[in-house]
């Protein structure tokens, strides 16, 4: 096991640190292309490559190499910015105070250091002498995903992501799904509380074993499937993921019709979270308050070993500093609050021997070494395997057939090859070196100039055919229910199926040939793929494969299609004259006479814009959504533009809604005011188009008056809201 007093030793990066500006600024642009590339697999698509050790690590190279070359920084760093931005299918939230993350510490120095800050900034004597008045709160640092959640005179009214830290997304309706989250407190409030919404340890290894089974591929940790199955347009999906979550955030907001400051009703941060416990959320019992911070070390140290045996994944602690006064005064820095820091335990370490390093090829071809190691036990399982990405990795680290290495693992499924134990060797090992030729086809292996990888060309490869059926039949694409493994690759050797049209050619006496199938597995398998045909347009681009273009984006691209090229009234959906033929004609049509136009797809930047320009340029896969015409797959018709971009009758007004209306309850007007394209503010401001007042409006109603805020009554609601 490596001490966290070695980690603090070690060297920042393995990389060498730049030391002149040019080759500073050459590594931050690189660092900053990394980090966003992970950020948007981790936050959008929740399916990240990098172990978070491993990302943790190249944010800090970032933050001291802007720190080294202050020229460097810019406002829209990385570094400066929380999470991602919110996915365009959801509604957005605007957080009434921003959502932020969390410095990070990796040793007791670094603890220590920030107490010494916390001091300083609050004019109290430094380390060791006694600090009166200052003590902290260590709790454990769930590793999920942070929501918000609005409570209106005690009933869950909305709740949303963090987003990138001031917009969420609204997840009302899949967090209603979640068991222990109340749907009532236990007195009639109105307050903001905050947690981490996490998938127990048990439900993940469920999940990850039906996902296996069905082909799609594995979510790397529970942090991301938590994610994954909160961030879903079908609450049905969250509501069969067994979710849960703790709280440790209490904004406290005055009740409707009492004048505002009236509503404090605790102190401090300890205070705070035995009043979330009183109003019956759920909050996490391992937390200690009344802490210096040798106490706040203690409760870091004594939860290292035994976290691994909670039902729920902690990557650390948060040390807060209590008094929210003495918060207040600490203030906040760009993106994490001074008051708190988050300390993050070590991904677990050993040591085992790589006994081959083995080529896969993937979907889209892709050539990725693979370390075969001696099986070996950390973080909670056997690892015998662990990928090694590409060819400069395996030269960066200077791993060799033979070696004996370190390896580690976060809480995270992903296990990594730190490094090698150079002195352990005999001179036995060998280098590893790319194959020339594809180890399944024998096509010549290429690499593109600047690239990393090294990838197969033959589309026909079998290697990447059967994983780009998998996936075309899989539940992120067509979702062919009961088309797993063992089926597709019988139809796939039978030569049944060979280009991803000639599902939809499968007739019951063909599907009854096949191994283990009767009649009424093959008319069930048949009826499944009937069902499929009609799909959303988001799914039908993700089915097809696009190399970097995961569901997220598919969906994002999927949207610009349908504003760029709306179906006409009464325009068929499926068939050669239909929307679909037109959809392809046109991606086929830009992909090679305007290649950079998908870069005004919202969330698509050059690599991927390019890459979806390749896709629908080359022989092969230009095509490939003809295919789908012709076997008649129909897309859903979009919603009609007003209302999918969320526009309509209201787009860009806020309204705010206050007193009883006879109508609506407050949430369903809320849920009126957004269908309508609108935000559903929480409260009055300058900002405010409208506040709708019903009967007893108190408060909100006076300040409205005061700011000159238009007031509506029901039916001017009404009128608005239909567009008058
Ligand atoms: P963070 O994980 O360092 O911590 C901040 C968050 O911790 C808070 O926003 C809050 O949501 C959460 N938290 C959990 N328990 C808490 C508690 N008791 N009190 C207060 N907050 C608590 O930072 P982040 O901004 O959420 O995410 C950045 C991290 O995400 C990185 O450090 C990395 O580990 C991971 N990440 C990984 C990749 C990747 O590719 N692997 C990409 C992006 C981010």
């Amino acid at each position: 096991m490596v001490t966290d007093e070695e980690r603090a030793e070690a060297p920042p990066t393995t990389a060498e640190a730049p030391t002149t500006p040019e080759e500073a600024a050459a590594r931050v642009d690189q660092l900053r292309e990394t980090i966003e590339r992970a950020n948007r697999l981790y936050y959008q698509e929740d399916a990240p490559e990098l172990a978070d050790s491993e990302y943790d690590r190249l944010f800090r190279e970032l933050v001291e190499l802007e720190q080294a070359f202050p020229d460097l920084q810019t406002p829209d760093s990385p570094t400066l910015r929380v999470g991602g931005a919110p996915a365009a299918q959801f509604s957005e939230v605007v957080h009434a105070t921003p959502m932020l993350s969390l410095n990070n510490a990796f040793s007791h120095d670094e603890v220590r250091t920030f107490d010494a800050r916390v001091r300083r900034l609050l004019a109290l004597p430094p380390a060791p002498e006694p600090a009166p008045g200052l003590t902290y709160v260590a709790e454990l640092k769930i590793d999920g995903l942070a929501v918000s959640l609005r409570y209106e005179r005690g009933r869950f009214v909305q709740g949303a992501t963090r987003g990138d830290g001031s917009t969420g997304e609204d997840v009302t309706a899949n967090l209603r799904t979640i068991e222990s989250i109340p749907e009532r407190l236990t007195e009639p409030v109105s307050v903001e509380v905050r947690g981490e919404v996490f998938i127990p340890k048990l439900e993940f290894a469920r999940i990850n074993a039906e996902r296996e089974q069905a082909g799609l591929p594995l979510y790397a940790n529970p942090r991301n499937s938590g994610a994954g199955s909160l961030r879903q347009l079908d609450a049905k999906i969250t509501a069969s993921r067994r979710l849960a979550a703790w709280f440790y955030v209490l904004i406290e907001r005055p009740p409707e019709g009492t004048e505002s400051g009236a509503a404090a009703t605790v102190a401090t941060q300890s205070a705070a979270l035995d009043r979330l416990e009183h109003l019956g959320l759920p909050v996490n019992p391992e937390r200690r308050a009344d802490l210096d911070i040798a106490g706040a070390i203690d409760f870091i140290e004594r939860w290292r070993e035994p976290r691994h045996r909670l039902p729920y994944e902690t990557d650390g602690v948060v040390v807060k500093v209590d008094d929210f006064v003495q918060q207040r005064t600490l203030g906040l820095v760009a993106r994490a609050p001074r008051w708190a820091i988050a300390y993050k335990y070590p991904p677990e370490q050993v040591e085992t021997l790589v006994e081959d390093i083995v080529v896969y090829v993937g979907r889209t071809g892709t050539l990725t070494p693979v370390a075969h190691l001696v099986p070996v036990k950390v973080a909670g399982s056997t690892v015998a395997r662990a990928t090694l990405h590409n060819l400069d990795e395996v030269r960066r680290k200077d791993i060799r057939i033979g070696d004996h290495v370190v390896l580690q693992k976060a809480g995270d499924v992903i296990p990594e090859v730190v490094r090698p134990l150079a002195e352990k060797r005999t001179g036995a090992e060998r280098e590893f070196e790319m194959p020339a030729t594809c180890p399944v086809c024998g096509t010549g292996v290429l690499r593109d100039e600047g690239a990393v990888r090294h990838y197969c060309p033959n589309l026909a490869c079998p290697a990447r055919v059967s994983q780009e059926f998998g996936h075309f039949a899989g539940r992120g694409g067509m979702d062919i229910e009961g088309a797993g493994w063992i089926v597709l690759r019988q139809l796939l050797e039978r030569g049944m199926v060979k280009s991803r049209g000639d599902f939809y050619r499968l007739t019951v006496e063909q599907l009854e040939s096949l191994d283990r199938f009767a009649k009424k597995s093959a008319e069930n398998l048949h009826r499944a793929i009937e069902r499929s045909r009609r799909r959303p347009l988001g799914r039908i681009l993700n089915a097809l494969g696009i190399p970097q273009v995961g569901w997220q984006t598919a969906i994002d691209l999927a949207n610009w299609l349908a504003e760029q090229l709306p179906p006409a009234d009464g325009e068929p959906m499926v068939g050669r004259d239909g929307w679909l033929a037109r959809v392809s004609a046109f991606l086929r049509e830009t992909a090679e006479n305007d290649p950079e136009r998908f870069e005004q797809v919202p969330g698509i930047g050059p690599t991927v814009a390019a890459s979806t320009a390749r896709f629908f340029s080359t022989e092969g896969t230009r095509d490939i959504l003809d295919l789908l015409v012709d076997a008649g797959v129909e897309p859903e018709r979009p919603a009609p533009r007003t209302l999918a971009a969320g526009e309509g009758p209201l787009t860009g007004r806020t309204l705010v809604v206050t007193g009883t209306l006879s109508g609506f309850d407050r949430q369903a007007a809320e849920e009126a005011i957004r269908a309508a394209g609108g935000k559903a503010g929480g409260s009055v401001s300058r900002k405010t188009d409208y506040l709708v007042a019903g009967e007893n409006a108190g408060s909100k109603l006076v300040k409205a008056q005061e700011l000159g805020v238009p007031v509506l009554d029901e039916e001017g609601f009404r009128g608005l809201l239909a567009g008058e």
